[in-house]
Order: C-alpha cells, then sequence, then structure tokens
C-alpha cells in the first residue's frame, strides 16, 4: 500500500498533485511520501515487537538526509557502508549505538570514524580488517565491537549483481572458516565479537533463502557458545524485495518476521535487521517530461528528461518499473514502446518494450518504485544535474534537496597550467 493515488484523474502523492510540484520545480524530480515510509517502517518494526531487536535501516537505499531524519524520528538504527554515510548519519543526530558499519573495504579513517562515534558493531568481512580494525583500536585506547560477516552459501535466487551470499561473490568470511577467525577475534585485544552478521542479497522474494541462511547462522552461534564465545547479537541484513510489478509479489514483512522468528525459537539473542528497500522503495516516485515521441522502423521511443544518470536500475539490472502517465485518460490508445533517457548511451532507458499509453511531448509521467536505489545511484554522466527532491506530507511538500545547478558541477574543477 503506497499514497500515489489518482484522484479525478490526477496522479497525487497524498493529497499532492505531481502535476503542481512539476510546475513549482520543474522535472525529473523524486517525490517521497512520507506516509508510505513511515507506514513501511512501522509495519516492518511491528512485524518484529515480539522480540528484542534493532531496525537498522540501509542508508545505501536512499540516503537523503529528509529521510533519514524522519526514520530516526521513529526510532531506526543506521546500516552505514562508507564514512560518508557515517557522517550523514551523525549530521541528523543519530546516535552511535544505533549504526552498524558494513562493506568490504573500509579505510582505516573511515574506521577511525566510526570508532570515534562509538557505533554499535563493525560487520567484520574479511581477516585483514579484523586485524585493522584491531591496530586502529589499540591506537586509540579503545576496543572495537565487531560482527563477522558470515557468507552462508546460500542462493538468494535474485538478479546476480544483488546476489551477496554465494561462495563466489566478494562478501563476508566463508561460513565453513567463521569458527576459526571468531577464536581469533577472542585473542585480540583491542576487539571485542559481539555479534554475528550476515547478508544474502537484495530484491529478495522468497523466505526460503533466509530460512536456509539463518539455519546456517544459528548453528554457528551454538557452536560458538560450546567454545566460550557467546554472542548478544546476530544482524539479518535486509534484502526482502518490493513488487516492482504483478508478476512477482514478495512476502509481507510479517510472513518474513514469522519465518524468522520461528527459526530462531531458543536462541537467546538481540536481532539486528537491515532493511532499505521494503522500507523506501515504494515510498518514492521519479517524475519526469516527455521532450519527444519518435517512430522507430519497430516501435515507439517515448524519449523523457530523466535518463539513466538519474534511475540506473533498468539500465543496470534490467530492473522493472511501472510507468504511468501523471494526467490520465481514457480514450488513449495503447502502443508498444520503449522508454528513454536523452543519455548517449544504448543503456539509458526507463522501460523497454512496454505497452503503455500514447504520451504526448510535454506531459508528465510517473516511473513508480523508485524510492530505493533511485536518487541514491544517480550521477552527474553527461553532465547532468542530479534530479531536485521532493517530500510530501498530506497536502504540502517541502524541497528536501533542491535541482543541482550546472554551475555547482564545475565549481570545483581547475584547468591545468
Ligand atoms: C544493501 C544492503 C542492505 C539493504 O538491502 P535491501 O535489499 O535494500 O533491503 C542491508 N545490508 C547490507 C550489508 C547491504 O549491503
Amino acid at each position: 500500500m503506497d499514497h500515489f493515488r489518482y484522484q479525478d484523474n490526477r496522479l497525487h502523492c497524498e493529497q499532492v498533485p505531481l502535476d503542481q510540484i512539476a510546475a513549482s520545480v520543474g522535472t525529473p524530480f523524486y517525490c517521497y511520501s512520507r506516509a508510505t515510509l513511515e507506514r513501511h517502517f512501522d509495519i516492518f518494526r511491528n512485524a518484529f515487537a515480539a522480540v528484542d531487536h534493532l531496525i537498522c535501516y540501509s542508508v545505501k537505499a536512499n540516503s537523503s538526509l529528509a529521510i533519514l531524519d524522519l526514520l530516526a524520528r521513529r526510532g531506526s538504527g543506521f546500516d552505514i557502508v562508507s564514512g560518508g554515510e557515517l557522517e550523514r548519519v551523525k549530521r541528523i543526530d543519530c546516535p552511535g549505538n544505533r549504526v552498524v558499519y558494513s562493506g568490504v573495504g573500509k579505510s582505516a579513517a573511515e574506521i577511525q570514524a566510526a570508532l570515534d562515534h562509538d557505533i554499535l558493531m563493525f560487520n567484520v568481512e574479511s581477516h585483514g580488517e579484523l586485524l585493522r580494525i584491531n591496530h586502529l583500536a589499540g591506537r586509540m585506547g579503545r576496543r572495537a565491537p565487531i560482527a563477522l560477516r558470515i557468507n552462508p552459501d546460500v542462493d538468494p535466487a535474485t538478479h546476480p549483481y544483488i546476489s551477496t551470499g554465494l561462495r563466489r561473490n566478494k562478501f563476508g568470511i566463508p561460513h565453513t572458516r567463521a569458527l576459526e577467525l571468531y577464536r581469533l577475534a577472542a585473542t585480540l585485544e583491542h576487539v571485542t565479537p559481539i555479534g554475528l552478521d550476515c547478508h544474502i542479497g537484495s530484491q529478495l522474494t522468497t523466505l526460503e533463502p533466509f530460512v536456509d541462511a539463518l539455519k546456517r547462522v544459528k548453528h554457528l552461534i551454538t557452536e560458538l557458545r560450546h567454545v566460550g564465545i557467546s554472542l548478544k547479537y546476530l544482524d539479518l541484513g535486509g534484502g526482502l524485495g518490493i513488487p516492482y510489478d504483478a508478476q512477482q509479489i514478495p512476502p509481507h514483512p510479517e510472513r518474513y518476521a514469522q519465518a524468522l522468528l520461528n527459526e530462531l525459537d531458543g536462541l537467546d539473542i538481540t536481532l539486528i535487521l537491515e532493511p532499505g528497500r521494503v522500507i523506501v522503495g515504494n515510498a518514492g516516485i521519479l517524475v519526469a517530461s516527455v521532450e519527444y515521441i519518435k517512430d522507430g522502423e519497430e516501435k515507439r521511443f517515448i524519449i523523457t528528461d530523466a535518463g539513466m544518470n538519474d534511475l540506473l536500475r533498468p539500465a543496470l539490472y534490467d530492473a522493472h518499473h511501472t510507468i504511468l502517465p501523471v494526467m490520465r485518460r481514457f480514450d488513449r490508445e495503447e502502443i508498444l514502446a520503449d522508454v528513454v533517457g536523452p543519455i548517449c548511451e544504448t543503456g539509458d532507458f526507463l522501460a523497454k518494450d512496454r505497452i503503455l499509453p500514447e504520451f504526448n511531448p510535454g506531459e508528465l509521467l510517473a516511473v513508480r518504485s523508485a524510492g530505493a536505489y533511485g536518487f541514491s545511484m544517480s550521477s552527474n554522466y553527461n553532465t547532468r544535474p542530479r534530479a531536485a527532491e521532493v517530500m510530501v506530507s498530506e497536502d504540502r511538500f517541502t524541497v528536501v534537496r533542491p535541482r543541482e545547478t550546472i554551475q555547482q558541477l564545475m565549481e570545483h574543477e581547475i584547468l591545468f597550467s
């Protein structure tokens, strides 16, 4: 359920017509619905209400400060993957004890900054990282709380670029080596093993891979207790998918939670969850204008002012996003078309081979489910300023990030002399 609906054939975000926002901020822009965002967070959190848990929203899904702030006010913690994301959560005054830090390539400077902010734990992804954290914490006269990110070698059956829990992926520590590395961690002077972490991929549409992964790590936690390493936290990562189209409907967060809680039964541990997409994905859309209609030999191209630099998912993952006209009419023909951007790349499309209503130049269209990995993956390719971001609450909208200017893009560049 989201709050992007037609009222009188005008697409609205909550009570604000999208064409009204377009008239005020121009296109393309991302539009977020506060009520949808908060509803998704609440549903997810309530699903885990029966157990001790901490929800650490995955900042990389959408790192807009306005979104982080709304989630923090609802009690969310954060999963970060860079020093830049750490600065973002500091900017919204999130205390360190609600921050976990994931990622295979944490630099020395990033580790120090996270130690300085007293984060809850580092999700450690290699032997080398474990030793580096120990060394840096020692130099700062500190002890770093850590979890090892375990790669359980289960197939999440998602797009290869967003599967992370297979043996061949770069992420985590092979589950066969986990015991040995925990034993090493327990002997190090400046780290304390307090948790175990496991994130197997993104946009998962079935529960089995989550349950299989949990079985593997549960076994490990028991084994660790036998050798005197008692963990306080089990971080199960993120990855629950959202419905991008009607074909594949992922399980509801309540079913997801139930499956995990059944499997956990009896294990005395605090859960950490790192949802990203499921919180923010359907809380945002991208609104663009049609620039041209071009008839190719085989199909029609709807050329918009939003491209792969604004929304990379179709180009990168061949992802499906539903396209809707902002002004709905019932007298239109339906045609086979590609929706493409202005960028000089064949991969620059928002939709391919889609049956769509006939659009006219100058019309507005909306790309649904663009709240996650939309703006946060956008770039300046082709020297295109990044889109504006707008937050809607009820009958009010606020520009939470103005459109970049071309001047800003070149501001720090220097000619060679
Ligand atoms: C990307 C990521 C997430 C969030 O994944 P979603 O599919 O958006 O829920 C959580 N944890 C880690 C470690 C990640 O890399």
